[in-house]
């Protein structure tokens, strides 16, 4: 196996007045994770489940989930993983699963709304979860979450899983939710007491602000996760999450240089990436002072648009 990265790339990422950011990598298969790993990612920030999921006739079961997320902490060395239960339905069925016809899939039942209702799914992964996590820092994290109603039936699942598997909460498991609804961002301080901590998935969250569909090229140009309306929401949040809940980017924009100040700016504790973006990642934060970086924030904050944003941090698109 290949060995985690040395020297600066494995070092952590300061910004000059001595802040850390961390910044984690968002992978999709074993094979990402030692991309993340040689490219000195500090921790797994994002486990897209949903490869174990895909083209096949039978969903996962609890040993096969198992085995493949201690595969991906093994790559990291022990670093943290943050493993994001199922997010498919709507536009991504799953050929053993009835899936309901919908005339808007993005608003439809996806991500927590679907494993909510297929129970026996999501006891499968918080089981894998519960027992990775006795060995290794594992988060686990909830997507497309509205409301604090959905987070508690979760937790709850959780809790009881940790109470069938005996031997109390594992040490090093931490439970947050996806921020990609804009009134989970405007709610943050309601979601806060539940969670450890927040990642806001910047590719949702601007679909949902801008009402313009991600994957439509026809309004790529709307959906700019620069836009104010959005950096607003991520301000939001950072400022509901309050002291203890520690906020995370990882969505596309937490991979764009130009944009590491401002979300540092705006309280953003760690930024996760695809794996070849991690160093250049950590070199931005490292190149950002904390306090400037707030006044910049505060700036992006009332221009008019995503091109006087992007202006305004000197970057070109
Ligand atoms: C996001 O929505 O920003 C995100 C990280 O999740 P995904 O891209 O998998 O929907
Ligand atoms: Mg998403």
């Amino acid at each position: 196996r290949r060995r985690h990265a040395a020297g600066r790339a494995a070092a952590p990422a300061v910004t000059r007045d001595g802040v850390t950011v961390e910044v984690g990598a968002n992978v999709g298969s074993p094979a990402d994770a030692r991309a993340a790993a040689e490219h000195g990612a500090d921790l797994v920030g994002l486990i897209r489940t949903e490869f174990l999921f895909l083209d096949r006739d039978a969903a996962p079961d609890v040993a096969e989930q198992e085995a493949a997320w201690r595969e991906i902490a093994g790559a990291l060395g022990g670093r943290r993983i943050t493993v994001r239960t199922l997010d498919v339905g709507g536009d991504k069925p799953l050929r053993y699963l009835p899936a309901p016809v919908e005339a808007n899939p993005f608003l439809g039942v996806r991500g927590l709304r679907y494993t909510l209702r297929h129970p026996a799914l999501l006891t499968d992964q918080l089981l894998a979860v519960v027992r990775v996590a006795r060995d290794v820092p594992v988060s686990v994290m909830f997507p497309m979450v509205s409301t604090v109603g959905e987070l508690l039936r979760a937790r709850r699942m959780l809790d009881d899983v940790i109470a069938r598997e005996g031997g109390g909460p594992p040490a090093g498991l931490r439970v947050g939710i996806m921020v990609e609804v804009p009134s989970a961002a405007l709610k943050a301080a309601t979601f806060a007491p539940y969670v450890d901590f927040l990642s806001i998935g910047t590719n949702d969250l601007t679909q949902y602000a801008l009402a313009a569909e991600r994957g439509n090229p026809a309004l790529a140009e709307l959906a700019d996760g620069l836009d104010p309306g959005v950096l607003r929401l991520i301000d939001a949040a950072c400022r509901g999450a309050g002291e203890r809940v520690t906020v995370a980017v990882c969505g596309e924009l937490a991979g764009d240089e130009a944009a590491a100040p401002l979300l540092t700016g705006l309280g953003v504790r760690e930024l996760s990436v695809t794996p070849p973006a991690v160093p250049a990642i950590k070199e931005a934060v490292r190149a950002t002072d904390r306090a400037a970086a707030a006044d910049l924030a505060r700036a992006a904050l009332g221009r008019p648009d995503a091109a006087a944003v992007r202006a305004l941090l000197g970057a070109g698109r």
